[in-house]
């Protein structure tokens, strides 16, 4: 077993809240229970997973904080170890003072997500349910979070041992052919085959979902650009629903970009408002900063929505615009349609690009934008998964490695290549499956051989 030491760390957020968490785990956690938290009603030893009311105390007594201890023994606690929380006020100061005293009592500071790698390491959670909670913390949608917490139940996990499975019976197969050569065991060569296929699909199949994994995840990035006063702050505030950016009728006023995230049918979008794009020169330093913020903002978008005033003849700054989103993923916003639509406007912007009419001002035209974004990111795909979803670069490339490696053996079983030769690259596949939960392989697939073909008989 690894670490035998005990770590400590505030679990609660930096800053001032009703609660925080000092966390403590490892062998040391009952001595440091004892030593720490005075019970309110101290009778007998401590019942695991029992919230006591009492105070956090110092060597010499004095009282550090009044709070809530519960001790989880192992192995049934997160990381498998015996664990520890005290629930203090949230104050920064009080809880790096119990913190310390957690520490002098002989633990130790817990590195960054040392008490999930404990829970892996102990078996609580395998490596790909592990990272599922480091996701889950940093979830920056609902759609993201829902992803985390499914991959967090063990669904991809459970998928990968069904993969993982076949592989390895594909492997012992083949494995069979080496060692009974001489004997009558008969493996038939387009069985092989088809298990290779079926394993590839599997794979592919789960590689498809990255795509998905990764929109529903990170959200979908829709920056609004356009010319000062064209509406780009309205439209934001319009799409989010209430007023978040500072709308004002002077030009140039959106300073810096705003960030907000909004879900339109079902799909996280990140969107940004920008800084008009006008020529650098009209404007001052401060401006100019956001400008340039904006033109990184652009080349990372996912999406422009490339606002223009329909009201207003196109000008030298809206084909400026124009320009430089040109040949971008992008949606044309007519905005302003309330005061009128030039026909000259519509007419000046480029034939075939999905243009939608709208007016910010009276929330007008929003909800065939909405669609008209989800239709773009989708592509018109259906959203709706049933089964796991990818969301790791890391199993990604497992997955792609493994294909890789399961191609190679594809071919050769087709032309009919010797089966250690075969067995290398299955051994691979396996190998890059079993990396995303974190299995290590080998001794398993020999016990697969000895089961399955009754070597004794
Ligand atoms: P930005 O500089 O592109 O962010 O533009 P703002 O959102 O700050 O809007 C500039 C001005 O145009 C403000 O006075 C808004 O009220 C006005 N405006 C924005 N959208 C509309 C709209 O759809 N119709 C009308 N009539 N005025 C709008």
């Amino acid at each position: 077993m690894y670490a035998d030491d005990t770590i400590a760390a505030i679990a609660t957020p930096p800053g001032r809240g009703g609660v925080g968490i000092v966390r403590v785990t490892g062998p040391l956690c009952r001595q440091i229970a004892d030593r720490v938290f005075s019970r309110a009603h101290p009778s007998g030893g401590w019942s695991p997973r029992h919230l006591y009311h009492g105070r956090v105390i110092d060597e010499a007594g004095a009282v550090l904080d009044e709070g809530l201890a519960v001790l989880m023994l192992r192995p049934h606690s997160f990381t498998g170890e015996d664990v520890l929380e005290l629930h203090c006020h949230g104050s920064p100061v009080a809880l790096r003072r119990v913190l310390k005293r957690v520490l002098s009592c002989g633990g130790r500071l817990a590195e960054p997500g040392e008490f999930t790698k404990r829970a892996f390491l102990n078996g609580r959670l395998d490596l790909a349910q592990a990272e599922a909670v480091m996701e889950l913390v940093h979830a920056r949608t609902e759609a993201g979070a829902a992803l985390a917490s499914d991959q967090l139940t063990g669904r991809l996990s459970a998928r990968l041992a069904e993969l993982r499975a076949q592989l390895v019976h594909l492997k012992a197969l083949v494995e069979a052919q080496i060692d009974f050569s001489e004997e009558d065991v008969a493996v038939d060569k387009d069985e092989l085959v088809n298990m290779a296929v079926h394993s590839i699909d599997t794979i592919q199949a789960l590689l498809d979902t990255y795509t998905h994994g990764l929109l529903i995840r990170d959200g979908v990035r829709v920056v609004i650009v356009g010319k000062p006063n064209v509406g780009k702050s309205s439209l934001l505030n319009a799409l989010l629903g209430d007023e978040r950016a500072i709308v004002t009728p002077i030009a140039g006023t959106t300073r810096d970009s705003i960030e907000e995230t909004a879900e339109f049918d079902g799909v996280p979008v990140v969107l940004s408002d920008t800084a008009g794009l006008r020529e650098l020169a009209h404007a001052d330093a401060v401006e100019r900063l956001g400008i340039q913020r904006t033109s990184t903002k652009i080349v990372e978008a996912d999406l422009l929505l490339t606002v223009i005033d329909a009201s207003c003849p196109i000008d030298a700054e809206d084909l400026a615009v124009l320009k430089t989103t040109n040949g971008l993923p992008r949606i044309i916003v007519l905005n302003k349609i309330d005061l009128g639509e030039l026909a000259s406007v519509r007419g000046g912007v480029v034939n075939g690009e999905a243009i939608v009419s709208i007016s910010a001002k009276e929330r007008r035209g929003l909800a065939d934008l909405r669609r008209a974004v989800v239709g773009h990111v989708t592509e018109g795909k259906n959203l709706e998964r049933t089964g796991p979803v990818l969301t790791n670069l890391r199993h990604h490339d497992a997955l792609t490695k493994a294909k890789a490696s399961l191609d190679f053996a594809l071919e050769s079983l087709r032309a009919g290549h010797p089966p250690d030769i075969v067995g290398v690259d299955v051994q691979d596949a396996i190998h890059h499956v079993g990396a995303i939960t974190g299995v290590v392989t080998s001794e398993d697939i020999l016990d697969r051989i000895f089961s399955e073909f009754c070597i004794g008989k």
